[in-house]
């Protein structure tokens, strides 16, 4: 199927390269890419119901002739209505066609057609506004909707479809090895492809999705076992001691004892695992990742080895420099700091002293994953707030030195097993403790209207001494945008909060000023800051006790959760109050959770119901490959089924080269190209 599946889309019959380009724009360039472009949703024509139960303002399907002539009324210049009445033999139906004489014209009295709409009117008067119509002759099927783009329709979608359908070999090779079909009773390949397009009923349907989400799932687990097989090599980097006793010694508070078990957890593997460590730790913000990091870069140093810890933004790294160094101050554990914005010369610098081993810690950004960063003796790599990380950089960093143990920080919450399936390439520990003293945020939904009083209770906590956040929606961080946050901080600065000190903060400023706004309001010297999301991952002032949201419908809910955890971080009572005027019940679904819990796992849950994990896990963004049908929440069983296949398949064939297996090889690098993991070979 390899000549057909990379065929390029221009080559259909009735595509050529204009209409090609707009396929593009869907991220279809192949006919195999097509083939695999699903529908988003289907019209179900396959069983049309009795006019008189059919559903008010839900599309359905009717069946019923033509019982009347089409009149034609002109309303007015440029407005003509076609009418015609229709009817089961049981009951009528009243339709109406705007400025259309194209569909008026196709109706013959007398003949049978399906119709597809809504029906509106009253219980005694049933209507139709402008229905799509099929002749019964069709047959009663489901059609497929795709996604469209302007100047292609999801009919011409549609036909291209079907004609790769039709052109498909016989027969036709299937990747997945006969004998795991027969197991899990999962249709053929061809079966599949056809009918997740042109079901006829839903049974059809089914079968088909649930061999394409079986077959997704099996290709996700086999790369990400194949990726941890890559790493099961030898342990070049084994710690020879554990200092970790020493530097709780040294913390300014007693740490908890999850975050003692997840220390002892990752020693474990880096002083007795065969293999080098590969564990991702999950903690609700606040819960204290930074200190288990810490503890570990300082047990590597007293061994005489080096660590890095990447954060995704510069803002983040700087603070976690700062932390370090304080955690580190006098123990004589060298650390640095390396990111985009260092100038040249503190680069060659830094590099030089990485590569004398002078230093035993370097914080960083991606620069860290340049090629031309060398260590003496790098034996841990931790990066912090992993969603922002893809699975490649992840190989990526691992392949620098000798195999170095990895950490990656988490701070989205989701359900353990979970975790452990989606990255089934990493051991888990979770900290599911917060340090103490902690109190609830007390989050509350107000409306714009209440938007003085919101002021109002910001000043009364500045002027106790305490510190706020106002974070403002910027989708793209784009000059017109930032333009209108800078307008609001001045607006705030010269009208509500004359006599405060507001600063602003955002993901465009020139990396010296965000630092110095950030140092500003770490120490008290910025009061209000006003802020783009820049502040959702892992800022941490203690003394900032409110957080005002404005157009909080905007966020997802795990983003909102993660920017309330910038607050309530110190023992004060602390607030989130998220600004919206949302009328969407989905809005207010998420903002009325945010105001029931804090807890994390909790408003993971129901991020994944309400948004389902493709949206959750933003997929490339986060490294996770694309999943077009399989939902990670709702398909426990399968990714149950698959994963054990995918073990199963490997303890035979560990690298997949047996022939039967190479279909699911070629699938398995696809997937995996798409989040950069290019060492698959
Ligand atoms: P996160 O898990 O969200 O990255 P941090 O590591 O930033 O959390 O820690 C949040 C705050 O809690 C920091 O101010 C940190 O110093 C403090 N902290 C961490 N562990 C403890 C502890 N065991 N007891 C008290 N405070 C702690
Ligand atoms: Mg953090």
């Amino acid at each position: 199927m390899a000549s057909l599946f990379e065929k390029d889309i221009s080559l259909l019959k009735g595509v050529g390269p204009k209409r090609a380009q707009l396929f593009h724009k869907l991220g279809v360039a192949t006919a195999g890419a097509l083939l695999h472009f699903y529908p988003r949703a289907y019209e179900d024509w396959s069983s049309p119901l009795p006019i008189a139960q059919a559903p008010f303002d839900n599309p359905c399907c009717i069946r019923a002739f033509v019982a009347s002539q089409v009149s034609e009324s002109r309303i007015r210049k440029g407005l003509s209505l076609y009418k015609v009445t229709v009817s089961d033999s049981a009951s009528l139906l009243h339709i109406t066609f705007f400025n259309n004489p194209y569909a008026a014209k196709r109706l013959k009295e007398g003949e049978e057609y399906y119709f597809y709409g809504k029906v509106g009117g009253t219980f005694t008067r049933r209507e139709m506004t402008s229905p799509l119509f099929e002749p019964v002759e069709t047959g009663p099927r489901i059609r497929p909707i795709y996604s469209q783009t302007e100047g292609l329709s999801t009919r011409q979608i549609e036909s291209a479809v079907r004609q790769v359908i039709q052109s498909l070999p016989d027969p036709l090779p299937d990747s997945i090895p006969q004998p795991i079909i027969a197991k899990y009773r999962l249709c053929s390949l061809r079966f599949a492809l056809e009918k997740i397009h042109f079901p006829t009923n839903h049974t059809e349907l089914e079968a088909a999705r649930r061999r394409l989400i079986f077959e997704e799932l099996l290709v996700l687990q086999l790369g990400f076992f194949l990726l941890k097989g890559k790493r099961r090599k030898e342990n070049a980097m084994r710690l020879s001691r554990d200092d970790s006793s020493a530097f709780f010694a040294r913390l300014p508070f007693s740490p908890t004892n999850a975050q003692r078990r997840a220390v002892a957890e990752c020693l474990q593997d880096m002083m007795h695992g065969s293999s080098p460590m590969n564990r991702l730790i999950q903690g609700d913000v606040g819960s204290g990742k930074t200190a288990v990091a810490a503890a570990l870069c300082y047990c590597v140093a007293c061994c005489g080895m080096q660590s890095a810890l990447m954060a995704p933004t510069e803002i983040l790294a700087e603070q976690h420099y700062h932390t370090m160094q304080n955690f580190m101050q006098g123990s004589g554990v060298n650390v640095a700091l390396l990111t985009g914005s260092s100038s040249a010369a503190e680069k060659r610098e830094i590099r030089q002293q990485l590569q004398d081993g002078n230093i035993s810690l370097v914080v960083g950004t991606h620069a860290l994953l340049t090629d031309d960063v060398a260590f003496r003796r790098l034996a841990l790599v931790v990066t912090d707030e992993q969603h922002r990380f893809g699975v490649g950089q992840r190989a990526k960093l691992a392949q620098k030195g000798n195999n170095p143990h990895l950490l990656v920080m988490s701070a989205t919450p989701i359900p353990r097993t979970l975790a452990l399936m989606i990255y089934g390439d990493l051991d888990v520990s979770v900290l599911d403790e917060l340090p103490p003293g902690r109190q609830p945020i007390d989050t509350f939904w107000v409306g714009s209207n209440l938007r003085q009083r919101v002021y109002a209770f910001i000043k009364k906590h500045l002027a106790a001494g305490q510190q706020a956040y106002i974070v403002c929606p910027l989708v793209e961080e784009n000059d017109s945008d930032l333009a209108s946050a800078q307008e609001y901080a001045d607006r705030l600065q010269q009208e509500d909060f004359r006599g405060y000190s507001v600063g602003l903060l955002h993901g465009k400023m020139k990396a010296a000023e965000k630092e110095q706004t950030m140092r500003d309001f770490s120490c008290g010297k910025i009061q209000l800051l006003v802020s783009t999301t820049v502040i959702e991952v892992g800022v941490d002032v203690p003394n900032a006790v409110l957080m005002v949201v404005e157009n909080a419908e905007r966020f997802g809910l795990s983003q909102l959760h993660q920017l309330r955890g910038r607050v309530g971080r110190g023992k004060q009572k602390s607030y989130c109050i998220l600004l919206s005027d949302a009328q969407n019940e989905e809005a207010k679904r998420r903002l009325n959770a945010m105001c029931r819990t804090n807890d994390g796992f909790q408003i993971a849950e129901e991020d994944l119901r309400l948004r389902g994990p493709g949206d959750f896990f933003g997929a490339r963004q986060h490294g996770l490959p694309d999943l077009k049908l399989a939902n990670l929440v709702t398909d426990m069983r399968a990714l149950n089924c698959a994963q054990q296949t995918a073990s199963q398949l490997l303890a035979q064939d560990p690298d997949l080269s047996l022939a039967a297996h190479r279909g699911l090889r070629v699938q398995v690098k696809r997937l995996f190209a798409q989040v950069g993991e290019g060492g698959m070979n």
